[in-house]
């Protein structure tokens, strides 16, 4: 066979060479069948059976994950265990099986497109997680009382190292990765934030999800390529390919030693400016990975994954343990936690949210916040209880104006009060900052300014926001561009805003992680960059191959260019020519570029 290249999204980095194992999920084949006399009492007897095996199946790997990967990732494994217990699912089944007189592995089918209709009913969206859930649980307990024995799992057979090729892989089957001896995954569904990309980049597997059309030109035991950096799989390479990628491993791992170098160095340009280079994170877990990439502190705490991967809202109690944890875990640097981004893409099953036509636009983030105050001072009260750690800072997300603002800090006051009043321990002097990722607050960035500590860039809105394209939608992503110059200018002149009023600000978007802008932010004069962790030795080791003189000037240059092309042209020369023709750098970190590597078919590979 030819060799072929398939695009996906690089979500996990690194580049591996070895035989595919294709998961194709087994189709259920579930039909009725009608009981004889007396038959109810075997069927019962076969569900009761599945169940408490599909019970200890959740409970062990559930104690795996939260053992090797903290409380918030092993939530969802707390989600399928309500759905083993949720009536309309067990009692449902019973009820099928004795009334209906149906077999056991019908039953629970009809009792699950029971339930998946009715949450359909309800919105589509705002389901969709627990509909996976439903039928992740589901699919197990019909395995179980098909087999009616233990359930052996065909990945569970793998002994030798194996890349994973699937559709999809359910929450808990990305969380048995580790244990299977999985060395890369390639998926055709999945995004930048899915469950698995986030998984396989906390445990270190490389990985490309999106992969189009993947399984009509893979089959088991084929050799390929995945590269995880550039978001490349290559089917049946030939000998020249593989001599090509074996080499770029050793030149990777070669790079990446130099960068475990610079580990315990500061983040310090030639000319002596110095830095901040912090980490974004979405879960605890990740923390790990923050510690092993030699960042400092924490820039960014998505706190909504804790919500997004757990079944319900988590308890002041659960956040207080997470954000103390978190602060323990980069003492003495400075952890930022945002409070919930919720609404747009990311809205957990458990709660209601409006049917809006333009989501991004409507009840999102600190808009959400206001709105339900009980949850917004649950997390505001965990915060302060947690900020007994000094090093803990608060942030609030999409700030639009001043009114707004003084709304949000008079909770945070009032909250303080009645703190105070109970008797319980906080940092009174918790430093407050805000997300500058709505257009509005660039223009009264001055007057903001005055009433935070600091600022925090979040581009991946900012661009949306600006340049009115949605950062989730493929058909536009070629105009999500971070180099346009209306979003560069409202970088700079949100800078000049910050420091103009004495506050330091820095820059959490993609866009502070993609290696092309390093050099002009830097000259643009911000104070932090908080990225991801897979990206931030790289970061660290530009900033400190930098002159902050020429990084100015190549600021003030960018600022006169009025077109995208010629600062992407500036910006990519500039590039090459301090790291070389051939760059080892990531790919760009955005959402949008990764979204529009996807292609439909696989293509010869121009190399071969
Ligand atoms: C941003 O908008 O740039 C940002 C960092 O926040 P999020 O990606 O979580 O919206
Ligand atoms: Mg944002």
């Amino acid at each position: 066979m030819a060799e072929r290249m398939i695009s996906g999204i690089g979500v996990s980095p690194g580049i591996v060479i070895g035989e595919v194992r294709v998961r194709t999920r087994q189709r259920l084949v579930v039909r009725p069948r009608p009981l004889k006399e007396g038959g109810e009492g075997v069927e019962l007897r076969r569900f009761d059976r599945a169940v408490s095996r599909t019970e200890r199946d959740i409970t062990r790997v559930g104690k795996q994950v939260r053992r090797r990967l903290g409380a918030a990732s092993a939530g969802i494994f707390d989600a399928h265990l309500m759905i083993l217990k949720d009536p309309m699912l067990v009692d449902r089944t019973r009820q099928l099986i004795q009334e209906e007189r149906i077999n056991a592995d019908f039953a629970v089918l009809t009792a699950m497109s029971e339930i998946q209709q009715a949450f359909r009913r309800v919105k589509d969206e705002l389901f969709r997680q627990r509909l996976i859930d439903v039928e992740d649980v589901g699919r197990r307990l019909i395995e179980y009382i098909q087999s009616d024995a233990d359930r052996k799992r065909s990945g569970d057979r793998i002994t030798d190292e194996l890349m994973l090729a699937a559709e999809d892989l359910s929450p808990s089957e990305a969380a048995e990765l580790e244990a299977l001896r999985v060395t890369a995954v390639i998926t055709e569904k999945g995004s930048q934030t899915s469950h698995t990309a986030i998984l396989c980049r906390s445990l270190g597997v490389p990985a490309l999800v999106g992969v189009e059309g993947v399984f009509e030109h893979l089959k088991e035991g084929d050799l390929c390529i995945v590269d995880g950096n550039a978001g490349e799989l290559i089917i049946d390479p030939t000998p020249r390919t593989i001599l090509r990628y074996t080499r770029r491993q050793r030149t990777l791992e070669r790079f990446n030693e130099q960068l475990a170098e610079l580990y315990d160095q500061d983040t310090v340009t030639q000319d002596g400016h110095a830095v901040e280079l912090s980490s974004n994170i979405e879960l605890p877990l990740e923390l790990d990975h923050v510690i092993r990439s030699g960042g400092k502190g924490i820039g960014l705490f998505r706190t909504e994954y804790l919500y997004l991967a757990a079944s319900s809202m988590p308890d002041e109690e659960t956040q207080y343990r997470e954000y103390l944890r978190a602060a323990k875990a980069v003492k003495p640097e400075r952890l930022i936690i945002r409070t919930f981004d919720l609404g747009g893409d990311k809205q957990p099953p458990s709660m209601r949210f409006p049917q809006e036509a333009n989501p991004f636009l409507g009840w999102r983030a600190v808009r959400v916040s206001l709105d339900d105050p009980a949850m917004f001072r649950v997390q505001l009260r965990a915060i302060l209880r947690a900020s007994v750690m000094p090093n803990i800072q608060v942030m609030f997300p999409m700030i639009s104006g001043v009114a707004q603002l003084r709304q949000v800090l008079e909770v945070l006051d009032d909250v303080k009060t009645e703190l105070r009043e109970q008797g319980v321990a906080f940092n009174e002097d918790l430093r407050r900052g805000i997300m500058i990722e709505v257009p509005s607050a660039v223009f009264v960035a001055r007057e903001l300014a005055a009433m935070v500590d600091f600022f925090s860039i979040g581009t991946n809105d900012l661009t949306q926001y600006t340049i009115a394209v949605d950062r989730n939608n493929a058909t536009v992503a070629h105009l999500y561009q971070s180099t346009h110059p209306a979003v560069i200018r409202s970088v700079a002149m949100t800078v000049q805003a910050a420091h103009e009023e004495g506050i330091w600000v820095g820059m959490c978007g993609e866009m502070a992680g993609d290696p092309a802008m390093t050099a002009m932010l830097i000259g643009l004069g911000l104070d932090e960059l908080s990225v991801s962790p897979v990206i931030l030795p790289e970061i660290k080791m530009l900033i400190r191959q930098l002159n902050l003189t020429e990084a100015r000037k190549l600021a003030k240059k960018v600022l006169e260019m009025g077109e995208v092309e010629q600062i992407q042209r500036v910006l990519d020369q500039d590039l090459r020519r301090r790291v070389g023709k051939d760059p080892l750098w990531r790919p760009k970190a955005s959402k949008q570029s990764s979204q529009g590597k996807s292609s439909k078919g696989a293509k010869r590979s121009p190399r071969s």
